[in-house]
């Protein structure tokens, strides 16, 4: 069921960590991609444990907007570059001392979306 295995050289051991480089990294490997209206996929690389992960969420904008417009301005687009999220690590790798209940390598990080979209 894993075609492409691959043997790390050390495996990283789970740590809840934020580094400032991580959300510098993650928004240079990261994109957005509109999947449904409303429902976004944000794909990238951890920059942590460099596993291949994707995050969707959910647009809450879309929501507002079907019950009327805040000032009748602007654009679906334009409403989601003025969002920043925290990003989990949602990796499906092994790693050492992860709780059970838990996935990811535990870096965690703050992704601005008018950062990404280009
Ligand atoms: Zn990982
Ligand atoms: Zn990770």
């Amino acid at each position: 069921m894993s075609p492409n295995r691959r043997s790390p050289a050390e495996p990283i051991p789970y740590e809840e960590v934020n580094h400032p480089d991580f959300a510098q990294h993650a928004t240079q490997t990261f994109t957005i991609e509109t999947v449904s209206p409303g429902i976004v996929l944000l794909h990238g690389t951890c920059p942590r444990c460099h596993a291949r992960i994707q995050v969707p969420f959910v647009d809450k904008v879309f929501r507002t907007w079907s019950k009327g417009r805040p000032d009748g301005r602007g654009s679906g687009e334009s409403a989601l570059s003025g969002r920043q999220e925290t990003i989990i690590c949602t990796c499906e790798e092994q790693h050492p001392n992860r709780p059970d209940d838990h996935v990811g390598c535990g870096a965690y990080w703050i992704l601005r979306f008018e950062q990404v979209i280009q």
